[in-house]
This record gives C-alpha cells, sequence and structure tokens, in this order.
C-alpha cells in the first residue's frame, strides 16, 4: 500500500475540512456536535475537527493538529481541542497507509442499520457494490474509549472503505476526504433506500452471474474486490439473513415447483444458479413468469384453434 498523505498546503486542507463539515451537517449526518473527520497531511501531522464545535459551523483555524498517537502538537489559535474520537481515526491511518481522511458520522439511516443490528446485505445495488463494497458493522463499544477503535481494526482489510459502529454510526475513509465525503453520503442513501424497499415488501438480489459481472465491471474501473475470486462459490450475501427475513417472499417462507416440486428457492430469478449459493427470492417475478408462459401458451391455443 502506498502512502497518499494530502500534500496540499495545509490552509487548502483546513478549508476543505470546513467545507466538508458543512455538508455533513446541511445532510443531517451528524446532530448538535456530533461527529468529527481529519486528514493525514504527514506521517506523523494530522488535521482533526475540535471537540464540542457543530461540524456545519467550523472555520480554518478551529481546526487541531495532532501526532499519529493523537497528542496535540500545536497550540490552536482559538484555544480548540482535538475530537476526543481521534483514536478511531489514528487507528484507521496506522493500519492503512494509503488511507489519507477518515470521517466518523452518525448518518441515520445508516446508524438505523447499526442499531438494529442488522448487517447490511449485499448484491442489492450495484452503485453500493462498486463504491463500499462489503460493509460490515463492529460490535457497540463506548464512544471516546479504547474499545471502540479495537472494535473496528479487526474488521479493516486492504478494500475496506466503510464500517457501521454498533448503536453508534459510521466511519468512512479513502485516499481524499471529498472521495471518504462521498463514501459517506453512498452509504447512508443505500441505507435509505433498503428501508424504502423493505417497506415495499419485496427485494431483488443479484444472483452470482450477475454479481460477478458488476465485480468484473468494478475491477474494470480500477477498484479491486476480494469478493471477485469467491463470488461463484458463494462469498457474496452470507448476511443478507436478517435484512431479507421479514419479506412475504424471504427464502424461508417461499418455495416453488419450478423443478417438478417443492424446493427451497435459489437465484435471485428463481430458478438457482450454478453455485447453489442461496439467493433472495423473486416470487413476484416467479409470478409474472408463470403469468407470461400461461398466456403465450393460451395465444398459441388460439392461434392453432383458428389456423
Ligand atoms: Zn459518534
Amino acid at each position: 500500500m502506498n502512502n497518499q498523505w494530502d500534500n496540499r498546503p495545509e490552509r487548502e486542507v483546513r478549508q476543505e475540512i470546513c467545507e466538508i463539515g458543512r455538508r455533513i451537517w446541511i445532510k443531517g449526518f451528524c446532530a448538535g456536535n456530533e461527529g468529527n473527520h481529519s486528514v493525514r497531511v504527514g506521517e506523523n501531522r494530522v488535521l482533526c475537527t475540535p471537540t464540542g464545535i457543530s461540524k456545519g459551523f467550523l472555520e480554518p483555524d478551529d481546526v487541531c493538529v495532532v501526532d499519529i498517537n493523537g497528542d496535540q502538537i500545536e497550540v490552536n489559535r482559538k484555544g480548540r481541542k482535538r475530537t476526543s474520537e481521534v483514536k478511531v481515526h489514528l487507528a484507521i491511518y496506522k493500519k492503512r497507509p494509503d488511507v489519507s481522511a477518515v470521517i466518523h458520522s452518525h448518518p441515520p439511516h445508516a446508524t438505523a442499520f447499526a442499531i438494529a443490528g442488522i448487517p447490511l446485505p449485499e448484491g442489492i445495488h450495484p452503485e453500493a457494490e462498486v463504491f463500499l463494497g462489503k460493509v460490515q458493522t463492529a460490535h457497540y463499544a463506548t464512544p471516546s474509549k479504547q474499545a471502540l477503535p479495537d472494535s473496528l481494526t479487526p474488521l479493516i482489510g486492504p478494500q475496506t472503505n466503510s464500517l457501521l459502529m454498533g448503536n453508534h454510526g459510521s466511519v468512512s475513509f479513502s485516499a481524499t476526504l471529498i472521495d471518504t465525503y462521498y463514501k459517506l453520503e453512498i452509504l447512508d442513501a443505500y441505507c435509505r433506500v433498503l428501508m424504502l424497499t423493505k417497506q415495499l415488501g419485496h427485494a431483488n438480489v443479484l444472483n452470482p452471474n450477475q454479481m460477478k459481472e458488476l465485480l468484473e465491471v468494478k475491477q474494470q474501473f480500477g477498484l479491486p474486490d476480494e469478493r471477485l475470486a469467491c463470488v461463484d462459490k458463494g462469498c457474496v450475501g452470507d448476511d443478507n439473513g436478517s435484512f431479507l427475513a421479514s419479506f412475504g417472499d424471504s427464502p424461508a417462507s417461499a418455495s416453488c415447483s419450478c423443478n417438478g416440486g417443492s424446493v427451497d428457492h435459489h437465484g435471485g430469478n428463481g430458478h438457482g444458479t450454478a453455485s447453489g449459493v442461496p439467493v433472495q427470492v423473486n416470487q413476484r417475478s416467479n409470478d409474472a413468469a408463470l403469468e407470461a408462459m400461461v398466456q403465450t401458451i393460451t395465444n398459441q391455443i388460439m392461434a392453432n384453434t383458428r389456423g
């Protein structure tokens, strides 16, 4: 992994930290003084937001400077103290030298999943798959304690860029602050779509072949995804059960007679997959397909009758 620390003039970085803070606040990702973000500008130098201030009203001089161990190494002109969650940021920087920006936030829709303890499903939405990849949820840990970064670091792989924190919020990280912010936006937008889908009562899930093709496209974008090596073997969607369980046509409740008997559904279109990987049922598509088939046969019979 290459170091990609932000080497722009620090004044520029400070201004961007303020601008991103405003966007985080306007989007409703952080209420009151919640949340924090940082940019690594050198091996032992990190710019971070101060504690106790709304991210919507930051000024460049509010930004604090810490070393890689979290000690404030410059007197802040406005007397600000660094965020108490800086340990989370530093743990990520230490594990991933290719990361130069971290945002910890409480985006409402994503946080709701972290509170409900429902893992984010895979194979649902191409945007989320390409730009986020697999997003895991860490167990709950008390904010500002060392237990919080300790709960996250085991989940950070070489391609991880987003994590949920149990009963708490999210953390996003990437090579630039603006890209990290995009990850946060995409994460909450994805969770909002999942909630809306839940209200509609039905979800189609990409089958392994569709996922493989998508991950190949992702790789062509220069975004490798380790799941590509195992998508055929069923490594995608292991944790989908919690999200899909309460749908009326969940795998637990659905069956079909497409193979001449009542079998559990496997495959996004209800007719199995080469790998046998369980994928969410598409009962309504099955019903529609059955209706279409009946209609086709009826039309043929009518045509033959007329002929
Ligand atoms: Zn927090």
